[in-house]
């Protein structure tokens, strides 16, 4: 059966980028492809400045978001990452295997050093490691696929690297696993910067649609969105990004094409007002559910140890032959 990892870090509030690049996928296809497990990589909310109890609470609010996007407890594994040893245990083996040329390249890690140091703040040195760290809560399951948005895709690429590496240095241990992406918005951009992806842990609000926002602020968020110059409602990506990303973002909400919808509208204010009645409709049941789950908590902790028993049962016996293969 084909074994499917995917996460989210908690570094911030999740938003319409990670429910339409990642978690729709995960809700709709990918947990009854196969034997899915969906994590909520809290260690990866170390490697950059951050404050210990929002951490906490981001992580519970992920969690509970991820079961009210309509992830299934029943049909698929989910758990913090840090509820199991493993992937740390492993990652130091990876350590092992990897080059700090090879994840000084890191696309990621190039970005936010830059910013991490340009706000006066050491860059921690789990920042460079983190791709190790993602390699290796891939690997410890035996994964085959990892469904990530396109800006983890370098990671993936990484992860395979290592794999291989290990596999033909100390004998065949891991699956060299693939990236999976959905086929609509694959990248979401920022409504107030389209040269930039929605990215939760970015300072400015104002372009982030978050899956928590209410109603009147999506419709805000979405009405405010920069647009290009001209006044035609056209698809085009280079000369008109922010118009584009707005198809893209009606495209992915209705199911339409962007490409066709373009042709539909003739000005960019009746595209914006459609984009964001379809954005709200998307995620009022998100909104609902979480609502409901949120005033039950007894029940998200039950899914959360029950998740991390069971991911601890599959990745222990494989780590643990991860490290007889590198001579411990
Ligand atoms: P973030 O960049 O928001 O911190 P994560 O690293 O937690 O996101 O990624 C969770 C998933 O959401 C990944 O599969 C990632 O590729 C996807 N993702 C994040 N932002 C976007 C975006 N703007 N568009 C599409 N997918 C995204």
């Amino acid at each position: 059966m084909t074994r499917i990892f995917s996460g989210v870090k908690p570094t911030g509030h999740l938003t319409l980028g990670n429910y339409l690049g990642a978690v729709r996928r995960w809700v709709e296809v990918d947990q009854h492809r196969g034997e899915a497990l969906f994590s909520v990589v809290d260690l990866h909310a170390l490697t950059v400045e951050h404050d210990p109890a929002r951490v906490r609470r981001l992580s519970r609010q992920a969690a509970t978001l991820l079961l009210a996007s309509g992830l299934d407890p029943e049909v698929c594994t989910l758990f913090v990452q840090s509820h199991v040893d493993e992937h740390a245990r492993l990652s130091y083996l990876l350590e092992c295997t990897a080059t700090d040329g090879e994840l000084r390249r890191m696309i990621q890690y190039k970005e936010k050093s830059v910013r991490a140091r340009e706000a006066g703040q050491g860059v921690r040195l789990s920042l460079l490691t983190y791709p190790v760290l993602m390699a290796a809560d891939i690997l410890a399951y035996g994964a085959d696929e990892v469904p990530v948005g396109e800006d983890q895709t370098q990671h993936v690429e990484l992860t395979r690297d290592l794999a291989v590496r290990f596999n033909q240095r100390y004998g065949h241990t891991f699956t060299v696993p693939k990236a999976t992406r959905p086929e609509v918005a694959a990248r979401v951009m920022d409504l107030q910067d389209p040269s930039s992806k929605m990215g939760k842990s970015h300072e400015n609000g104002a372009g982030i649609v978050y899956l928590l926002d209410d109603a009147d602020t999506v419709r805000r968020k979405v009405m405010r969105a920069v647009t290009d110059s001209g006044r035609e409602v056209e698809y085009d990506r280079d000369a008109k990004p922010g118009v584009a990303n707005l198809l893209d973002l009606m495209a992915a909400a209705t199911g339409g094409d962007p490409e066709e919808l373009a042709g539909a509208y003739a000005s960019y204010g009746a595209l914006k007002k459609d984009t964001a009645d379809a954005v709200v409709e998307l995620l009022r049941p998100v909104r609902e559910r979480h609502a409901e789950l949120a005033a039950d908590p007894g029940f998200v902790d039950r899914v959360l140890k029950e998740g991390a028993e069971r991911a601890r049962g599959t990745a222990r016996p494989l780590v643990d032959r991860a490290y007889r293969a590198i001579g411990l």
